[in-house]
């Protein structure tokens, strides 16, 4: 019994770092231009593997429902 539990541990273990591997894998080069037309500036690009928005595009996906916060952090 021990040595199978141990076998599942090991199993979920190499199962995520699986899972981790092709997340990371899958992550694309930044956008040099966000979807909206606006330049994705390079020290945001530089922060953010694979970013794909502008930091305004960025708000209103991560906080839908407060429209009025971008304009705010111009
Ligand atoms: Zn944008």
């Amino acid at each position: 019994m021990d040595v199978l539990d141990r076998l599942t541990e090991e199993e979920e273990f190499l199962y995520a770092l699986r899972l981790e591997t092709r997340r990371l894998q899958a992550a694309k080069p930044s956008a040099l231009v966000c979807s909206c037309g606006e330049e994705i500036p390079a020290l945001r690009r530089a922060a953010i593997p694979g970013v794909r928005f502008c930091i305004d595009c960025q708000i209103l996906n991560d906080h839908p429902a407060r429209p009025g916060l971008s304009s705010r952090l111009r």
